[in-house]
């Protein structure tokens, strides 16, 4: 599958016009090892060594289309691997900070390189609870599975902020609300865990 066709795939699946931009603004062969760059367009989750993944394009887009993005906000991604979800969060909200947070050392490192000209920050470290620093986020995105909802990420999330987190084989969104927070859940997807330190 070519970039032109896997932008189609994922226009014919509904997703906004934003979010394809943005896919097609990103060059996933910047993110992915010299020797899978030719996959680099298979709507298929791929190896960046470490025993990690680049997630699916299709589960981006569709965490991303959870999130709401739109500019000025603060948010922050848990897991950013090869930092290809930054590079598109970056595409869909302009005039935002946004961190990523990621535990192995040498894909922190890779992913800082590749976006080094983007707007955005890499922290290298456990991201299980969150990234106290910088708090409150308006958005945060795992991009790990995790057991349950770890409560220091609700902690962290700005009131109408949007918490999207896989939790084992579904997909979780949070709308944080004063009163009764909105859940929505999602079954049927796959991903590697969080690992709690
Ligand atoms: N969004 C990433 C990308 O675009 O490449 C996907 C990365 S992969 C599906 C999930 C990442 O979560 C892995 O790189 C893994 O090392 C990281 N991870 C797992 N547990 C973590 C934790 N507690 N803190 C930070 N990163 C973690």
């Amino acid at each position: 599958m070519d970039k032109k066709q896997l932008l189609e795939e994922l226009k014919s699946e509904g997703f906004s016009e934003d979010i394809i931009k943005a896919f097609e603004q990103v060059k996933r062969e910047d993110f992915v090892p010299e020797n899978l760059k030719e996959f680099s367009y298979i709507d298929e989750p791929l190896s960046i060594g470490k025993g990690q993944t680049i997630s699916q394009p299709y589960t981006i887009a569709f965490m991303l289309n959870l999130l709401e993005l739109k500019d000025n906000l603060k948010i922050l991604e848990i897991g950013s691997g090869s930092g290809y979800v930054l590079a598109l969060i970056n595409e869909l909200s302009k005039n935002s900070k946004i961190y990523g947070i990621e535990r192995i050392k040498e894909l922190a490192e890779i992913s800082r390189e590749v976006l080094k000209n983007k707007n955005t920050e890499i922290v290298h470290g456990d991201g299980s609870k969150g990234l106290k620093q910088h708090a409150l986020y308006d958005r945060i995105l795992v991009s790990a599975a995790a057991d349950k909802i770890p409560k220091k990420l609700l902690e962290q999330l700005n009131y109408n902020g949007i918490l999207v987190i896989p939790v084992r084989n579904s997909i979780i969104s949070i709308k944080k609300l004063y009163r009764e927070n909105k859940i929505k859940e999602y079954p049927g997807f796959v991903f590697v865990p969080l690992i709690e330190e």
